[in-house]
């Protein structure tokens, strides 16, 4: 945890807030709520402007939210701003397919009947999300927000840390934390290198509407340049995630919006009918990016800051959200303790919560897309074997559920029901 920046000047120093989180987008926005539950306040500070963020047509992502972090929405006062435009997910649906071909006979199948605890997740609009978070905030006197004015500096000492934004104000506070992406700057001043890799894989997102109900479940269907989520919305609309190679995303990203419908609709299939586009198109690079430590110096990492992962399992915001609920604990648990909340050893255990877990997690994610995005002969016939067993073993059905659902491992209080 050596940080060439520590300097004995904090010390006297006095705090604007006792934590400085760096990164307006999701992650940071929840964490500064759920410390203000504590009675800990916070500054977030987005190099964007807030109309820009607020925009509606901002980010095209829909969120595959796990019953887990709906409980955490919920416990921070969030969910009831937004579930009137959250579609339960009831069942999933995963099979191997080719354009054209339809689904294999083989498929998976994940019903929420089959755990006690309700729908395993709902699907949520960014532009829904994303509001909320910012209208909570300017409710709420513990936390200030500074927008369009991007940290380019930081420096930590024994009792403190400071940032300086490149409109030349400076910020002190007890704890930073970098909520501020997959390139995270605030990883990156304090030294902190990271492991991953690209995928040569471009999502294309966007929300098509069909003329059927999707009765509220999910397909994921495995195609050789890569998967093809369709995922349910309020009414007769979907949100796809469409992976493909970089060339031909890029290929299909620049067609006009017929055209682009032409490529789609052998893929999509025709099992809700026809299917129409809904708004803009959005393209997203997929890589691999998870932080060497979650933690330095009265610094800790949290979201895509700290792991940044394919999105064949809708799982990153959820990881993300598992980190704002893990540190807020740990942190508010200090502070009720009368302790420093950023002492090595109250962040110590933030990492030990969550590094193994969201690693795990990346790897996992990291092999599935390799498993599935190919046309190997054998290992096609192979995955359909395994998907057909798997169907047959309701109690590994039950497991991968709960775990869909969010609720294995060591569950955060907000996260519990
Ligand atoms: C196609 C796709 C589909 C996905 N689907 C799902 C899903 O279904 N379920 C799920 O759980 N996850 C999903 N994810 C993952 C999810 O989108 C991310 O995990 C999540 O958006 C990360 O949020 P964040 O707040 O950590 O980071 P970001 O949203 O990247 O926010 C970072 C913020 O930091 C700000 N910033 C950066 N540098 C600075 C600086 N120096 N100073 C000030 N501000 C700065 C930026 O302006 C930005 O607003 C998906 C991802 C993709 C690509």
């Amino acid at each position: 945890m050596d940080n060439p920046a520590c300097t004995d000047i904090l010390k006297v120093m006095e705090h604007d807030s006792d934590i400085l989180i760096v990164g307006g987008g999701l992650n940071g926005p929840a964490l500064a709520l759920a410390a203000a539950r504590a009675g800990l306040s916070s500054t977030v500070i987005d190099a964007l402007p807030e109309p820009t963020r607020k925009n509606a047509a901002f980010d095209g992502r829909a969120y595959a939210l796990a019953l887990a972090s709906v409980r955490l929405l919920r416990n921070l006062g969030l969910w009831e701003r937004v579930a009137e435009n959250a579609q339960p997910m009831l069942e999933i649906k995963v099979s191997d397919g080719r354009a054209g071909e339809g689904p294999s006979p083989f498929f998976l199948h994940f019903d929420h009947a089959e755990i006690e605890e309700g729908p395993m997740g709902h699907m949520l609009e960014d532009r829904f999300l994303r509001r909320a978070l910012i209208e909570a905030m300017s409710g709420e006197p513990l936390i200030a927000q500074v927008s369009n004015d991007m940290v380019t500096a930081q420096e930590m000492g024994a009792t403190g840390v400071s940032v300086t934004l490149a409109s030349g104000k400076a910020l002190a506070g007890r704890l930073l934390v970098g909520a501020d992406g997959r390139g995270s700057g605030t990883a990156v001043r304090a030294g902190i290198s990271r492991t991953g890799w690209g995928y040569g894989q471009t999502a294309l997102v966007a929300a098509i509407e069909h003329a059927l109900p999707h009765h509220g479940i999910a397909h994921q269907f495995f195609m050789p340049s890569g998967p093809l989520a369709i995922l349910p919305l309020p009414g007769n609309v979907s949100s796809i995630v469409w992976s493909e190679t970089d060339a031909t995303a890029a290929r299909f990203a620049a067609l006009p919006d017929a055209e682009f419908m032409e490529v789609l609709r052998p893929r999509f299939g025709d099992f809700l009918g026809d299917i129409k586009l809904r708004g803009r198109r959005y393209t997203y690079p997929l890589s691999l990016t998870v932080a060497n430590s979650f933690v330095a110096l009265r610094l800790a990492l949290i979201g895509d800051a700290a792991h940044g992962m394919h999105p064949i399992a809708g799982q990153g915001l959820n990881a993300g959200l598992r980190d704002v609920a893990a540190l807020a604990q740990v942190i508010t648990e200090a502070a009720r303790r009368g302790e420093d909340i950023a002492a090595a050893d109250v962040l110590g255990r933030y990492q030990q919560w969550r590094r193994f877990d969201t690693a795990t997690l990346a790897m996992a994610t990291d092999l599935t897309n390799r498993l599935f995005s190919n046309d190997n002969a054998f290992l096609r016939a192979a995955r359909d074997l395994g998907m057909g067993a798997l169907g047959q073993l309701p109690a590994l059905r039950r497991g991968f559920i709960r775990e869909a659902a969010g609720l294995t491992g060591e569950l955060p209080a907000l996260m519990k029901g």
